[in-house]
């Protein structure tokens, strides 16, 4: 079943998206070469319950141990933060966060450069960020979610790279994962109808390479199955009568 959200509830999704967006603004500050994901796990989660009510969303959801997921360089979501893993000069480190306010979540995720990185890696940031804004201006009243993920798979395909298939975006609300799925593939005018007071994390993975994975003997770390490396970035949309609203802005 897809939730509609009442104008109060995507007020106070907004609020949690303003942690979740002040949360990515820190890991920005804060990322240097040689200090580990649980560095910024713990920041992070420090940082989160600094206010009032808001607790990190995904820990202990499914049973994931942490704050973040912290997915670095071939890895593309999921990786569990550990005081063994140490950020390189040159890595590209995606960070998902979640928080929880007042019974309802909010979603958001950035991939950020360690240090000075590659061309390549600053290009596939880059053209992950256009897949995100290009599936974002189609989170609109009457369009389709097929539409969202028939944007973002054209500006990557468009780049030459890969759009992962297994995992994908997601309703979101009182339960953090909720209907409808939110492909980064897709046709236009296809998948449930966006109806106003929906709201939506939608989230590009892209690789460089082929986009098929394969998940670690964790079972929790996402990687590409070719190695290549991955890059992902989310916004909390709300789908309003003007247009999307980008619940987890800065
Ligand atoms: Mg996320
Ligand atoms: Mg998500």
């Amino acid at each position: 079943m897809i939730t509609i959200k009442s104008p109060r509830e995507i007020e106070v999704m907004a609020r949690a998206g303003r942690i979740v967006a002040e949360t990515l603004a820190l890991m920005g500050r804060i990322v240097r070469p040689g200090m580990s994901t649980e560095d910024l796990d713990d920041a992070a989660e420090t940082f989160i319950r600094s206010h009032d009510g808001a607790t990190p969303s995904f820990k202990g959801l499914y049973g994931f141990p942490k704050t973040l997921c912290t997915s670095i360089d071939t890895e593309i979501v999921h990786g569990i933060p550990s005081s063994r893993r140490l950020l390189s000069e040159g890595s590209i480190v995606s960070v998902d966060v979640g928080v929880h306010l007042e019974g309802l979540h909010a979603d958001s995720a950035t991939t950020l450069a360690v240090g000075t990185i590659a061309a390549e890696a600053e290009r596939l940031l880059e053209v992950t960020r256009q897949c995100l804004a290009a599936g974002i201006a189609e989170a609109r009243v009457g369009n389709h979610v097929g539409d969202i993920g028939h944007a973002v798979q054209q500006v990557a395909e468009g780049a030459g790279y890969g759009v992962v298939r297994e995992l994908v975006g997601h309703g979101i609300g009182a339960r953090f994962h909720e209907e409808p799925q939110v492909p980064n593939y897709g046709s236009p005018r296809r998948g449930p109808r966006l109806l106003e007071g929906m709201t939506l994390a939608i989230e590009p993975m892209i690789t460089i390479g082929d986009p098929a994975t394969r998940t670690l003997g964790d079972k929790w770390t996402v990687v590409t199955a070719d190695g290549s490396l991955s890059a992902h970035f989310e916004h909390t949309v709300a789908i309003t009568a003007n247009g999307p609203r980008i619940l987890t802005a800065a």
